[in-house]
């Protein structure tokens, strides 16, 4: 059999009687939108990043763009601003910034950790400037430091794309705390995955939330009363039931994935490979373990030959994406570089000893020249 790059039967399949007795008590409840179970989790989950508030949402893309609206609603974003994004991200960043009508300025990651580079960052930092969203690509914390000085010295919004990085740690502070605000995705394959489509926003900001928690539902708070042009974005009583069993484990999880990349990093050694570097380990929660290879497309079809399955995140780009032929000019050749280099190996809190051994011994087995 394959080894899988991640198989969500088994993640599931480990607290599947918890989550039956969560749905059961949903089911049971005949009550199943924002409700109990939703303001139940958005306070552990804001307990859990050490967050004022959380706001559960329809997913991760709406959680970012619902950040830059209501930041919109608050009067410190006007259509047309600029935020600079990282350029090799998923082009859920780059969606959630052009859906609110605002300019997204692409930039170089940093060549060595792939995460945004702060001086490219200062670089791009231009009159219309309102925001930098930060991601926290592969799990990994982007350097937050620099990029929280950077954006109080020019007096920008650090917004944190944290779809990634749930429970990833710096100086004691985890991921979703460190800019103004941040998105999180609970989608299946997340690290904190529901069973269907999730997201949160978690700020420290009151007006910041009240706003998030009016837009995802109408613009409204008190019922038939709109403030807002809102929208319908909410996280389902179901989904906050399956997440509150889940959250529980998240740590336990967290240290899997993280015996598994020490043991990628152990365990290959290949002139043609290079591995992600990890200077602080508590930094890193690994939702994808990434290697770099120039002949990427013939290791993954020499994986795949030995049962081994991989992906690619990502292929294309967003820049150079048909959806944004605007942006094709845009000069990002590190970026172009990355995408044709990228490989992630399988990686997940379910990944048995020996499927870990199989994924080495198969890239070590990569012919050099062939
Ligand atoms: C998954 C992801 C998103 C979007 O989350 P969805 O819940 O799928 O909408 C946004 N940004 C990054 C970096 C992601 O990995």
């Amino acid at each position: 059999m394959d080894v899988p790059f991640l198989n969500l039967q088994d993640v599931n399949a480990r607290y599947a009687d918890e989550l039956k007795v969560a749905a059961a008590r949903v089911i049971d409840s005949g009550w199943y939108v924002l409700g109990e179970e939703l303001a139940a989790f958005e306070h552990e989950f804001a307990d859990y990043c050490g967050v004022r508030h959380a706001v559960g949402v329809g997913n991760g893309l709406d959680a970012l763009s619902l950040i830059l609206r209501g930041y919109k609603e608050l009067g410190a974003i006007e259509e047309g601003d600029e935020v600079i994004v990282p350029g090799n991200t998923f082009i859920a960043s780059f969606l959630a910034i052009t859906e609110n009508r605002l300019v997204p300025v692409p930039v170089e990651p940093d060549p060595v950790t792939f995460n945004m580079d702060p001086a490219g960052v200062a670089a791009a930092i231009g009159p219309r400037t309102r925001a930098i969203m930060a991601v926290h690509l592969y799990g990994k914390l982007a350097d937050m430091s620099a990029l929280a000085a950077l954006a109080r010295r020019h007096n920008l919004l650090l917004i944190e794309d944290a779809a990634q990085a749930h429970g990833a740690i710096s100086d004691g502070r985890k991921a979703g705390a460190f800019g103004d605000a941040a998105a999180f995705s609970f989608f299946p394959a997340k690290n904190l995955g529901a069973l269907g489509d999730g997201g949160a926003v978690v700020t420290g900001n009151t007006m910041l939330a009240e706003r998030i928690a009016a837009l995802r539902n109408y613009g409204s708070a008190v019922k038939y009363q709109h403030l807002y042009r809102g929208l319908n974005s909410r996280l389902d009583e179901i989904q906050a039931a399956m997440l509150r069993v889940k959250l529980k484990y998240l740590d336990a999880d967290i240290a899997w994935r993280r015996r598994v990349a020490r043991r990628y990093r152990e365990g290959i050694r290949h002139p043609q490979i290079r591995l992600p570097i990890v200077v602080r380990e508590e930094q890193h929660v690994w939702h994808l373990f990434v290697i770099r290879c120039p002949r990427r497309d013939a290791l993954q079809r020499h994986l795949q030959a030995h049962g081994v399955q991989s992906q690619v995140h990502y292929p294309v780009p967003p820049h150079r994406q048909l959806a944004y032929a605007v942006l094709r000019n845009a000069h990002l050749p590190l970026t172009e570089r990355l995408h044709d280099e990228v490989l992630s190996l399988p990686m997940g809190p379910t990944l048995s000893d020996d499927a870990v051994e199989r994924v080495i011994e198969a890239c070590q087995a990569f012919e050099c020249s062939s």
